[in-house]
């Protein structure tokens, strides 16, 4: 088995040593462990599953520069339905929460087409829909 690296952050590690999940597998990991931020405990299990912790540095969500649609890697596009998930099913909002962030610029869409399980006009990124997860939907231009 190869080794597994996953990556966390600190906001205020002096202060309430809150460990927030970085990439997509420490995010996966809260989500199983059903936190929003790694437990002390939960990160001695991640770490006796054989996972190497590595720590980054904390960067301010506002002032990260995110790749434009073009410059998505696979692992940027896995990431926005993460976070899509997650804001359907954290807030009370569900789809609509989805649909602010979409507007608000947190979650990137590619454009907005009718999704047949959703039965409503929904943000799609490359071909899938960022509500449901529907995929090969037809991204047409309007005009
Ligand atoms: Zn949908």
């Amino acid at each position: 088995m190869s080794k597994q690296i996953i990556e966390v952050y600190y906001k205020n590690r002096y202060v309430n040593g809150l460990c927030y999940p970085h990439c997509s597998t420490a995010k996966k990991l809260a989500k199983l462990a059903n936190e929003k931020t790694l437990s002390r405990s939960s990160l001695e299990y991640i770490r006796s599953l054989g996972y190497t912790i590595n720590v980054v540095p904390f960067i301010e969500e506002k002032q990260m520069s995110k790749p434009t649609i073009q410059e998505m890697t696979d692992a940027d596009i896995e990431e926005q339905f993460d976070k899509a998930y997650e804001i359907y099913t954290d807030r009370k909002g569900g789809q609509f929460a989805v649909f602010d962030a979409v507007e608000d610029g947190i979650l990137k869409a590619t454009s907005w087409q009718w999704c047949e399980p959703c039965e409503i006009k929904s943000p799609i990124l490359k071909g899938s829909c960022l509500v449901c997860g529907e995929s090969g939907i037809e991204e047409k231009t309007d005009d």
